[in-house]
């Protein structure tokens, strides 16, 4: 996903096989990226670029008008199956592929204008009525549309605006005798209900959402940092040598402090694993649904309601203004490249916006700042908006070999000190160039080169407009004219600089059936994002912040307490609870060329059986913990039971195929079938793994889901409170894992009415979570609403407190 297809890969390193030496050895030993790419860049040839576009032409990306009526059609099937999320996902497929003001696209929109109402979103059904309308909705159908609309309005206690609508549907109606007697009698009957709901609102005084009112409470930096705009005045950044740049704690931090606050200065949503055509499939247009489908592609807001771009059938967004503003910035550029794009992989994507970014930066600014330090290149740039100046001008002070004498004493900061959220601080992330390997280098030129001739075939010229066409013709056809190598050599670097410096925009995604009644959660990868201050913080497998995500917004909490002095820490990845020592250490290096020696990286060290998944065995006589390498024996006082690794190792493997069938079973409604396996696994794992085992935390877990399936809530919720101390001895009681586990238990028993244990749970839950997510949380809401429910059933005490 990150990097290009595999096909394209295999393809490039066979290229890079067959090179003469002498050439792989420039290539390796180029000191700057620039020579890099000026070495690279002529080697690929017009089959190379032929093969790359055979490669990107199996993906869809364009607009298909039969698309749009086989998308309303399956919609239909789901909407007269109820299914009506099922149904506003395809409608909007079909919007997508729809040319802009063509019957296609507003019979699309009215069609789930329909399904949104009945999901209760009626704002939203209110602006897919009009863009129905705008797009030329047929005359003769909009009586029915008018009714969905006054219903709307209704409901919404917009009683005048509902009135006048009905107005309008009985002025419709006298002009058109058009409606068969049947059809007419319906509406009739329709009208007349909201009439009388009109009147029964029109002395009611207007209700507002609630919810609008009180987004951002508490998500704010109590006190910004006047050197770090982003980050709290607690922490102040440092650098050096070995660690490079780094935060430390000004002062004693509580556990849930807000460290930082930060949008990302670029990001590229996630389009999920989009299916290459042809497939083999009976249609070569696709029903599954993808975080392409449900996110903006800018904001990256989940919406069952997008508008898509007008050129293409894969930009989609959550409303006009934030189509509006992709356009301006970046997808005028992009629109025509996005199957090639989808084949470069998302860090081509991301190198590619982050220069098309680069170009609304004050220049002028940056200018004067930079100037002063560069002057013996002696460049000055006028404001523009042309990323070939902004590009070249930031390429003089590319860190690599020169200048290093003249940079500001932290790299990315201005000559004031100040760390700024630009693409200044975006362009001095470490590319670690020396540290990959020349076929990865090579590979990702190459890329790069092929975006780049793209770029200029699709008439880069309306974006540089100081460009001489007859210059660019006057270069050698296979060289790229150097003002575009200009910009290759920027993209390149940030294509380099994203494998250590990625950031992965994440989100809580439910899972589960739709019939279950507690909530399972997994995390899933949004986008690919870049944020100049949260790549600040250095790694730790057991680190002492916690990151989550609003839309493209980055926040960073304390998850514990913080000292003064120490290092803010977040984890890249490979945590403790998840990976042994050394599979973390090899994932580190390989991806961002370090040793890891954070607390639990050197205790594992000496002492391997700390690490997870380790002393997890038991003795099946006496159930004493098992201990030793190759082969266990008991700890137990009088007992000699000794057995191979290998073999429990196996009977793990077997177990967990079992838990994974069982999981599907879940999945699939199958609960009896479920139950049986489960609890045949539970005994299983009863008799050779420790109780915080965590496939037996699984093992509960699921049997908890199943009972609540069920509705039997105290079965459930016995299961979910074994599977909780698992969770605990795991990641500890104030995780975020622990938060999510403790969120289920509260609906459990909020199910039940198991009042005092639930407000009990909930208590605890919004704690935990707290921490982590601060109050713009979507589980912590959902956990006040189940409380103030509960405390209008109970009865106020009176008494003393206990
Ligand atoms: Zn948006
Ligand atoms: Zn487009
Ligand atoms: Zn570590
Ligand atoms: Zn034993």
């Amino acid at each position: 996903m990150d990097l290009p297809v595999d096909e394209w890969k295999s393809y490039i390193l066979q290229k890079w096989s067959l090179l003469p030496k002498s050439i792989q050895v420039t290539i390796s030993t180029a000191e700057t990226l620039h020579d890099l790419f000026l070495h690279s860049s002529p080697l690929l040839q017009p089959e190379d670029e032929m093969f790359l576009k055979r490669l990107s032409g199996g993906y869809l990306v364009g607009k298909d008008p039969d698309a749009s009526l086989f998308y309303r059609e399956k919609g239909n099937q789901k909407f007269q199956a109820k299914d009506y999320m099922g149904a506003a996902v395809l409608y909007s497929k079909g919007v997508s592929h729809s040319g802009p003001s063509s019957t296609d696209i507003s019979l699309c929109y009215a069609n789930r204008s329909a399904a949104l109402f009945h999901l209760g979103q009626y704002e939203t059904c209110l602006k897919d009525i009009v863009r129905a309308q705008t797009h030329g909705y047929p005359e003769r159908l909009q009586p029915k549309l008018l009714l969905r609309k006054a219903e709307c309005l209704v409901t919404l206690g917009r009683p005048q605006e509902a009135s006048q609508t009905v107005i309008d549907l009985e002025s419709s109606f006298a002009a058109k005798p058009t409606l068969s007697a049947s059809q007419f009698q319906i509406l009739q009957r329709i009208l007349c209900r909201v009439k009388v709901k009109v009147q029964e609102k029109e002395n009611l005084p207007e209700i507002f959402p609630e919810a609008l009112t009180k987004t951002f409470e508490g998500v704010d930096l109590r006190e910004e940092n006047e050197q770090i705009p982003g980050a709290s005045s607690s922490v102040s950044l440092h650098v050096d040598p070995l660690k490079g740049r780094y935060l430390v704690a000004t002062k004693d931090i509580l556990p849930g402090e807000l460290l930082v606050k930060e949008d990302a200065f670029v990001s590229v949503l996630n389009p999920g694993e989009v299916p290459l055509w042809p497939r083999g499939l009976e249609s070569k247009w696709d029903i599954q649904v993808t975080n392409g489908d449900l996110h903006c592609h800018r904001c990256l807001r989940h919406t069952l309601a997008p508008v898509p771009c007008d050129g293409c059938s894969y930009a989609k967004y959550c409303s006009q203004e934030c189509m509006q503003q992709a356009w301006d910035r970046y997808h005028s550029v992009e629109c025509s490249l996005g199957a090639l794009l989808l084949t470069l992989g998302l860090f081509c994507h991301v190198a590619l916006r982050s220069t098309l970014l680069a170009r609304f930066e004050d220049v002028g600014k940056v200018t004067k700042k930079l100037c002063g330090e560069m002057s013996n290149q002696g460049i000055c740039l006028p404001e523009s908006k042309n990323p070939v100046q902004t590009l070249k001008y930031d390429l003089g002070g590319e860190g690599d070999k020169k200048d290093k004498a003249v940079e500001t004493p932290i790299p990315g900061c201005d000559i004031n000190g100040k760390y700024e959220r630009n693409y200044n601080a975006i362009f001095h992330l470490l590319p670690h160039t020396e540290n990959h390997s020349p076929e990865h280098k090579f590979l990702c030129a190459l890329s790069v080169s092929a975006l780049c001739r793209q770029l200029e075939a699709a008439g880069l010229q309306a974006f540089t407009t100081d460009l001489k066409p007859t210059k660019l013709k006057a270069a050698e056809p296979p060289v790229l004219c150097a003002e575009l190598s200009v910009w290759g050599v920027a993209m390149l670097r940030h294509m380099l600089q994203l494998q250590c410096n990625a950031q992965a925009i994440t989100t809580i995604q439910q899972t589960g059936s739709k019939e279950s009644l507690i909530t399972d959660t997994r995390r899933v990868r949004l986008a690919t994002a870049l944020f100049p201050v949260v790549s600040l913080l250095n790694h730790s497998c057991s680190p002492n912040t916690s990151v989550s995500f609003i839309g493209t917004i980055a926040t960073i909490r304390a998850s514990q307490l913080i000292r003064s002095g120490q290092e803010i820490l977040h984890c890249y990845g490979p945590h403790e609870s998840r990976m042994g020592v050394a599979e973390r250490r090899q994932k580190l290096r390989s991806q961002y060329f370090f040793d890891c020696d954070c607390p639990p990286c050197e205790r594992e060290k000496q002492r391997p059986s700390a690490g997870p998944g380790r002393g997890a065995f038991r003795c099946h006589r006496c159930r004493a913990l098992l201990q030793g390498d190759d082969v266990l024996s008991c700890s137990g006082p009088a007992c000699m039971e000794s057995v191979s690794r290998d073999l429990l190792v196996s009977r793990l493997q077997d177990l967990q195929r079992q838990v994974g069938a069982a999981q599907k079973h879940l999945r699939n409604g199958r609960l009896e079938v479920a139950i049986q396996l489960l609890l045949g696994c539970q005994s299983d794992a009863e008799s050779f793994l420790s109780a915080e085992h965590s496939v037996v935390g699984e093992i509960e877990d699921a049997l908890a889901q199943a009972y609540a399936a069920l509705g039997d809530w105290e079965k459930s919720a016995t299961h979910l409170q074994k599977s909780l101390q698992v969770v605990e001895v795991h990641h500890g009681p104030s995780s975020v894992e622990m938060g999510h586990e403790l969120f289920k238990l509260a609906q459990v028993f909020f199910n039940g009415c198991a009042v005092p244990e639930a407000l009990k749970t909930i208590q605890k839950a919004e704690k935990v979570l707290l921490v982590h997510y601060g109050p713009w949380n979507d589980e912590i809401r959902e956990l006040q609403k189940m409380k103030s429910c509960l405390l209008d059933l109970l009865p106020i005490p009176v008494g003393p407190k206990e």
